[in-house]
């Protein structure tokens, strides 16, 4: 499910021929060789393809047409050898339209003091024709990211790897499709947006489904799917049966079963990469989809509550994002639960109705059921555990009206200090940067929400770049938060993006 293209990355060197051709093979050979050592080094996710010199208007603005028209590439690293005036690069840069790196590198590390001459000079001199280029992007105020450093430390090819899930999540942005089965939670405010600006912004399509539609899929699952399903749970899961009836235990459980294979089916028909859901619209489905849609979240699927596909589509986006991450810890849809105001101790649970993805899980996953407080269905199945500790990122976006806006959390995921034996579902503690009163403050402040899209995987960073890209607004909330600042930031971006 989770399977995007085998996105490539051109690699396009600047310079121009003012220095004669001898010099231009010798910034070909160095470009050659930079390339051959990212694609070998283990630290990029994506491949890199070089590209032949670019020197002249005409081919600037073809290579960036191309790079716009070919389906595999998701991005473009420009790195200027030698000086390469930017007049050259104006047009070919206004009709590029995909994520642009630029590399602010050199091929040597060192200044060669015995030998260095001003051949030497004119043929590696980063350092003038970056500058000349960068200055066209601020001229045309253009988004670009900017990485400086050398390009065979591991630490800049990791961010070069960094920045490409970046790029992907912008080019696959325009290809999440959500599929609304209920509209928004009745009179609440912060899950609601417009979906034509979504559309326009990030390039989503949202489409409300009647509930019935999906449930005459779930009805025409097969037993013998169903049951094949509930073996396979049931290997994989913990049971907690504690006192309920094993045979009505285990029926409770193929429903589930039966709306994960069969919303599966109706979203690949349809080709949808989201879902929504809401407790209180389930038409003829027997039970509020727990398990099953922990699962599709698994499997990659993005989704939201309460008929919340802003925030279904950001699960998704970040899902790809961190696609093939060796280690990946997991990316979930999370909501803010209730705090922990012991000092020394402060944090918040977070949790929801029953639909936490189980990438997150730390060790042992159960199978629970119990009633549920809200709706009027059986009780349903859902996979219960706590979530791993570490770093992490929650990311809210709320449609302010005039523009969205993307709040950004870094995280520290802490273990739970005691068990919870009588909490039916799966949870996680953090506490925001910078503490909890200062990040509960700012992202109040903000106007975030209480559901977020969440990932130990990807760091504020890149969300923000994500962000930028997309043209909205993206404020961040991490070690360096202060109320006096923040309040400034949203003054300020209040005036700065307003239309
Ligand atoms: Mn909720």
């Amino acid at each position: 499910m989770l399977k995007t293209k085998n996105y490539q990355f051109w690699f396009c060197t600047g310079s121009q021929d003012l220095y004669g051709d001898a010099c231009l093979a010798k910034v070909a050979e160095h470009s050659k060789k930079i390339v051959e050592v990212l694609n070998a080094c283990g630290n990029l996710p994506y491949e890199v393809v070089w590209k032949p010199t670019l020197i002249t208007n005409e081919l600037i603005r073809k290579t960036f047409n191309e790079a716009n028209t070919d389906e595999n590439c998701a991005g473009v690293i420009t790195w200027m050898h030698t000086f390469s005036p930017s007049k050259s690069w104006i047009l070919g840069l206004q009709e590029y339209r995909k994520p642009l790196l630029h590399l602010h590198t050199q091929f040597n590390r060192e200044i060669p003091y015995d030998t260095i001459d001003m051949d030497f000079m004119n043929e590696n001199q980063s350092a003038h024709g970056d500058r000349e280029y960068g200055h066209i992007f601020s001229r045309l105020r253009m988004e670009r990211k900017v990485l400086m450093g050398y390009w065979a430390d591991e630490d800049v090819q990791k961010k070069i790897g960094s920045w490409m899930r970046t790029a992907v999540g912008v080019i696959e942005s325009s290809h999440v499709r959500v599929m609304r089965i209920a509209d928004n939670m009745r009179n609440v405010a912060v899950t609601e947006g417009d979906k034509v600006e979504a559309q326009i912004q990030f390039g989503w399509e949202v489409d409300a489904y009647p509930v019935n539609e999906i449930t005459e899929a779930v009805d025409a699952v097969s037993k013998g799917d169903i049951d094949a399903l509930v073996e396979e749970y049931y290997d994989k899961y913990e049971i907690l049966l504690e006192g309920r009836d094993e045979k009505e235990f285990r029926e409770h459980v193929a429903v589930q079963a039966g709306i994960e294979i069969g919303f599966e089916r109706f979203l690949e028909e349809k080709n949808y990469q989201a879902i929504v859901t809401h407790f209180g619209d389930l038409g003829g489905l027997k039970q509020l989809p727990g398990l099953a849609i922990q699962r599709l979240m698994e499997k990659g699927y993005g989704f939201g509550a309460e008929g919340d596909w802003k925030t279904a589509a950001m699960v998704r986006i970040m899902k790809i994002m961190t696609q093939g991450m060796k280690d990946a810890k997991g990316t979930s849809f999370m909501e803010d639960y209730t705090y922990n105001l012991v000092p020394g101790k402060e944090g918040i649970l977070q949790a929801h109705m029953l639909e936490v993805c189980p990438t997150i899980a730390d060790g042992k996953i159960s199978i629970k059921e119990q009633p549920l407080s809200m709706g009027d269905r059986e009780d349903p199945a859902r996979l219960v555990f706590t979530a791993k500790t570490g770093p992490a990122v929650a990311a809210s976006l709320i449609d302010l009206g005039d523009r969205f806006r993307l709040i950004i959390n870094d995280v520290d995921c802490k273990e739970i200090e005691k068990p919870m034996p009588k909490l039916p579902v799966a949870a996680a503690f953090w506490t925001p940067q910078p503490n909890l009163q200062t990040g509960a403050e700012a992202w109040i402040l903000a106007g975030g929400a209480h559901h977020t899209a969440f990932s130990y995987d990807l760091t504020s960073e890149q969300v923000g770049d994500w962000a930028a890209y997309m043209g909205i607004e993206a404020v961040y909330i991490d070690k360096d938060t202060t109320i006096r600042q923040f309040k400034n930031e949203l003054l300020w971006n209040s005036l700065a993006y307003r239309k």
